[in-house]
């Protein structure tokens, strides 16, 4: 037996080590975390619906309705109508034929390609993945290659020399620099070599396109371009969960065959009433999605103002790339001394040398909080 704790210090002396703060409410700009009131500037609820009233009111009114836990699996007796009702409507306004409900994204990324690909198939993916796409790809058997970010004639050599099916796997919005995944080449790419294509839409979901729909609204493409669309409902829906929409024929073998939808406990179908008084506010309320963007136009502005650089995102994920991890975690304590929560993000969860500060914004911040960020940021970025 290896010493676990030898192991850890290691992990420590390397300035890699995690550990979980504790918060006392709900998610919104302002919050109470380790005791302490902060500014948080790294949630993923980029609308403020995690703690929006109708959202809540519908949970509540979910539980009254259906108790606590679904009780079972979907394909037993966990299946409500609750959670048929949001497949019903999330593949209404995304477009598709069908949507599928998991338990999470990470489930979803892990179900999708296994029940696609296999041994003697190949499975290609955008080297900047998020982690889920990741171990779904290498979880499958497939035949597993990554292609260099966003470049498209690697993947299309690869995409050449590819055996049996072949599955690209992107992130739509990538979840460290922001960026998009260049979809106007990859999704015509796949279709001339016959590849499946899914775009994991975690972070453009809700918040990207004129209507909120994502990241092919945002790029105008077609169901038929992108036959495989995966987006989770944590981040801009602010519940819990994912989906993956699709062909008729693809959602049933999804049933049929994904093992994290088949072999786990559908989740309490409050969640779904939630999700879809989300999905409501998110349809009623455009303002929301404006205000968001004029946050990010906001930040950027004045980022460029005091010289930070930033990556090239015009999403709410806004990366200061720092370097060492040791440096920017050092950026990130100083930061929250000054209350202000802002994660530093290291290796394994971004190259090496890429350590970073993620910024992320919520249409909920208002421009004074926006300015104390970027007054902090001056002080610690810059000086040190
Ligand atoms: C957050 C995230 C996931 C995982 O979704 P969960 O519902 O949190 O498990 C998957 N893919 C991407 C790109 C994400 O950002």
């Amino acid at each position: 037996m290896k010493n676990l704790q030898i192991e850890l210090d290691q992990h420590r002396a390397q300035h890699l080590y995690r550990r979980r703060r504790i918060s006392e409410g709900p998610q919104q700009p302002e919050m109470v975390i380790d005791g302490r009131a902060v500014l948080n500037f790294c949630s993923n609820d980029y609308l403020g619906l995690a703690n929006h009233e109708k959202v809540k009111q519908a949970f509540i009114a979910g539980v009254k309705k259906y108790g606590a836990g679904s009780g079972a699996a979907h394909l037993v007796n966990g299946h409500c109508r609750a959670h048929h009702a949001l497949e019903e409507e999330l593949a209404e306004f995304t477009g598709y034929p069908r949507a599928l409900l998991f338990s999470t994204g990470y489930m979803a990324n892990l179900g999708l390609a296994q029940a696609l690909v296999g041994k003697g198939d190949s499975v290609l993916e955008d080297r900047l993945n998020h982690a889920s796409l990741i171990d779904g790809g290498l979880l499958s058997g497939a035949r597993f290659t990554r292609y260099a970010h966003n470049d498209v004639n690697q993947l299309e050599q690869k995409l050449a020399g590819a055996r049996g099916e072949a599955l690209v796997l992107s992130d739509g919005v990538f979840s460290m620099d922001g960026d998009l995944a260049n979809l106007a080449a990859i999704a015509p790419l796949c279709r001339k070599h016959q590849a499946w294509l899914m775009v994991d839409d975690a972070h453009g979901f809700g918040v990207l396109g004129e209507h909120g729909k994502g990241c092919l609204e945002h790029f105008q493409l077609s169901q038929n371009e992108v036959p495989i669309y995966m987006a989770t409902l944590g981040k801009a829906l602010g519940t819990s969960g994912a989906f993956i929409a699709g062909s008729d024929a693809l959602i049933e073998t999804l049933i049929q065959k994904a093992r994290p939808y088949i072999y786990t406990t559908a989740t309490p179908p409050a969640i779904a009433e939630a999700t879809r008084a989300s999905l409501q506010v998110i349809q009623a309320q455009p303002e929301m999605r404006a205000q968001l963007n004029d946050n990010i136009a906001y930040f950027k502005r004045c980022a460029e103002h005091i010289a930070i650089t930033l990556g090239d995102s015009q999403t709410a994920i806004q990366p200061i790339i720092i370097g060492e991890a040791e440096r920017a975690v050092a950026i990130s304590e100083r930061l929250l001394e000054q209350g202000l929560l802002v994660t530093a993000i290291r290796p394994p969860t971004v190259p090496k040398g890429t350590a970073r500060l993620r910024v992320t914004l919520s249409a909920t911040h208002t421009r004074t909080q926006i300015e104390q960020l970027i007054e902090a940021l001056s002080a610690t970025v810059q000086v040190d």
